[in-house]
């Protein structure tokens, strides 16, 4: 993209509502702008992002079976009669009426919805397992929206439901929602660990939330320091195949950690820990993954028919990742006073080409060479701006790599080339910073 004639619209000045490092880099950067309280529009580079993140979320649900379908973000209240949710739920949803009268709500969820489509196109036992999954648009009108998309009242949510024919089959369900949504964060560039969660009146204990630590997160969490050892968990992921789920599984959720919610100084996993391993912060759910068994399927008369023709009740869980929240949440693990430093999978642009003399023949010719080569993964900054403005905003928009051309380096056949990460700088011929990004840049974003 050429930055003249886009809307990138940065700031200098931090904007006095953004309490948290997200909130304020996702607005000066020029990713998003609020249209009404917790509801924002996402802007060319903030919808880059999101695409990005939606990919990764798209690519692992398939890669576990999960089928992708579209539902609607308006429902009829009277799926929400059937379960007994439409008066439990309270403010948070958002009630519509439509013209002849009728109610309807935006959704905050979709285990109704997801419950009758399935109730009316399933017939027998032969059909199960299923799962599956949309990636759409919520409404919840949170009492207090706050820290930009972090906790929005408009956000895009992945759902994804499972239907079993038995606990047994729920758990594998479970768990291979465990290793999907684990390899999801990882490819985000995250660290994210999976912590037992209130699970409501079924029990057990299949609820997971998944949390990013960052200091400014809402819980306050206490985990154990295997977390924090890549070795460890590569060593999980070798497990992470189809037959051997259940040893991934114990791995990653044998080490103590808990939100504050759940956090038990009694549990012999912490109590018993080397107060050098214990650690505490704070953290953000990104995601959520829950058995429920038969609370929707019952109410709403969910029923097939078994293998000996007696009518079954499948077992439901649901699996929630927050893919806009994710978008804050990345920023909050990984950025610096300078602004956003982007992991190369979910980057706007892999690379920004910093024109440093606009005009001048031979910067102008090897910025196009550039743009040419990199193609949709390059944001060419070609504005009539003072270098330092160029070097700020790129700085602050944490594009992973910075190609720059100034008039002495592209009269002599050479750019810098500059790691956003670690801030390392080189010079050296165009050709040669090219295969820089492709190798260390674009090959992992694509
Ligand atoms: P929270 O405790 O943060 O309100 P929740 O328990 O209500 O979350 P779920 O119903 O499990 O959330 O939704 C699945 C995911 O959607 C959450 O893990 C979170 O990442 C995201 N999410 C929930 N509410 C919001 C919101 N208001 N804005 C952005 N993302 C949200
Ligand atoms: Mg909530």
């Amino acid at each position: 993209m050429r930055l003249a004639h886009s809307l990138v619209p940065t700031l200098k000045e931090t904007p006095a509502e953004a309490q948290i490092a997200s909130h304020r880099l996702m607005l000066r950067s020029g990713m998003i702008r609020q249209t009404s309280a917790g509801i924002y529009a996402w802007l060319p580079s903030g919808w880059r992002v999101l695409q990005k993140i939606t990919r990764i979320v798209r690519e692992e649900q398939d890669a576990s079976g999960s089928q992708e379908i579209l539902m609607p973000t308006i429902q009829s209240a009277d799926l929400w009669r059937a379960s007994g949710r439409y008066d439990a739920y309270g403010p948070e949803m958002l009630r519509i009426r439509d013209r002849h009268d009728r109610e309807m709500l935006y959704g905050p969820t979709n285990e109704e919805m997801i419950t009758d489509i399935f109730r009316q196109s399933v017939k027998s036992y032969r059909e199960l397992p299923q799962m599956l999954y949309h990636i759409q648009w919520k409404f919840r009108d949170e009492v207090r929206p706050r820290f930009g998309v972090m906790r929005g009242r408009e956000f895009l949510m992945k759902d994804g439901y499972s239907f079993d024919l038995s606990y047994e089959d729920a758990v594998v369900s479970y768990r291979r929602m465990m290793l999907a949504y684990m390899r999801s964060f990882q490819r985000m560039g995250l660290h994210a660990i999976p912590m037992q969660a209130e699970s409501g009146p079924i029990g057990g204990n299949l609820s997971h939330e998944f949390i990013i630590l960052a200091p400014t997160g809402e819980s306050a969490v206490y985990y154990d320091a295997a977390f924090e050892e890549q070795d460890w968990l590569k060593s999980a992921f070798d497990y992470a195949n189809p037959q051997d789920l259940e040893s991934f599984f114990t791995q990653i959720t044998t080490p103590y950690a808990a939100t504050d919610e759940k956090h038990d100084a009694a549990d012999p996993r912490w109590a018993g820990l080397a107060a050098e391993r214990r650690r505490e912060g704070r953290g953000i759910e990104v995601g959520h993954i829950f058995y429920f068994g038969k609370k929707y399927s019952e109410p709403m008369g969910l029923s097939i028919a078994g293998p000996d023709g007696k009518p079954l009740t499948p077992f439901m869980g649901s699996y929630g990742i927050g893919v806009s929240r994710l978008v804050g949440a990345i920023i909050e693990a990984s950025h610096d006073d300078a602004g956003i430093i982007w992991p190369d999978s979910v980057a706007p642009w892999a690379a920004a080409i910093l024109n440093l003399k606009q005009g001048d023949a031979a910067c102008d010719a090897m910025c196009e060479a550039a743009y040419k080569a990199l193609g949709a993964e390059a944001l060419y900054d070609d504005r009539p701006e003072r270098a330092g403005v160029k070097f700020a905003d790129a700085d602050l928009s944490g594009h992973p790599w910075q190609i720059v051309v100034g008039p002495r380096g592209a009269a002599a056949g050479r750019v810098e080339l500059k790691r956003r990460a670690s801030g390392e700088r080189v010079e050296l011929s165009l050709e040669d910073a090219l295969a820089h990004i492709r190798e260390g840049g674009l090959a992992r974003a694509g």
